[in-house]
């Protein structure tokens, strides 16, 4: 999902709440942290060339970069996406919800201490190759800022809920609303995933609703979700492929 409709959708979602100007853009700026992290604290500087490969690779970041892996590769469940073609839905479940555990986890524990830790610490949550990337929490967050911290780690949150209803990204049932396949970014044609990459008019609803859900409980009730009601897939739902914007 572009940038502006991810900030669009969560400004909606949020407006409906008294909350201070500063908790407000902390939420909207880690709602595009998922497309930034890990490339610098000036998120506005890069926003006009982040999502544009050629422009990432002639600026120098290579295929190890965390963003080349969260559309690539290893990282795709900050979108949630299959990390490639042929992976169990129930994996890749795995990987979305362990993501936002985690960052439910930094939106409530996050300190200095946490944002200078190797990301590897979490590492047994986040599978191994989290282990290898050398970077911090702080810049996975786009800040050592630790109360920003901990709103953009639910910012965050809401982009993976909003990619997991963004037609190029799942195949929610109409019917069920639950997701009967995850798509993997590397097996489909970048051009045809743009032009689907919105929610379905018709699960517009059902995705708000689903945002006040993670608002409402972790801004408002301070208490824990599980996530796997809201990454929910069908039994019979099948591996991952490029779907209909397959290459
Ligand atoms: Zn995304």
């Amino acid at each position: 999902m572009l940038l502006s409709l991810h900030e669009e959708t969560t400004q909606k979602v949020l407006d409906e709440y008294k909350l201070t100007n500063y908790r407000y853009q902390g939420v909207i700026s880690g709602c595009v942290a998922n497309d930034l992290c890990a490339l610098t604290n000036e998120y506005s500087l890069v926003r006009k060339h982040a999502w544009k490969p050629n422009s990432i690779k002639s600026i120098g970041f290579l295929e190890d970069s965390t963003f080349y892996q969260s559309h690539w590769g290893e990282l795709s469940a900050l979108h949630s996406m299959a990390r490639g073609g042929g992976i169990a839905a129930v994996d890749t479940q795995s990987d979305i919800v362990s993501w936002l555990a985690f960052l439910e986890f930094l939106h409530y524990n996050a300190n200095k201490s946490i944002l200078v830790s190797e990301i590897s610490t979490f590492g047994t949550h986040l599978g191994g190759y989290v282990e290898e990337l050398d970077f911090r929490v702080g810049d996975l967050l786009d800040t050592m800022d630790y109360r920003l911290a901990r709103l953009r780690s639910l910012g965050m949150i809401l982009h993976i809920v909003e990619d997991s209803y963004t037609k190029s990204h799942c195949n929610r049932s109409m019917d069920s609303g639950l997701i009967n396949q995850f798509y993997a970014y590397n097996e489909q044609s970048s051009t045809k995933h743009r032009k689907s990459d919105k929610v379905n008019p018709r699960m517009q609803k059902v995705l708000e609703s689903r945002l006040h859900t993670v608002i409402k409980t972790l801004m408002i009730n301070n208490s824990k979700l599980d996530y796997s009601q809201i990454i929910d897939i069908s039994h019979d739902a099948t591996t991952s492929g490029g779907g209909p914007y397959a290459k």
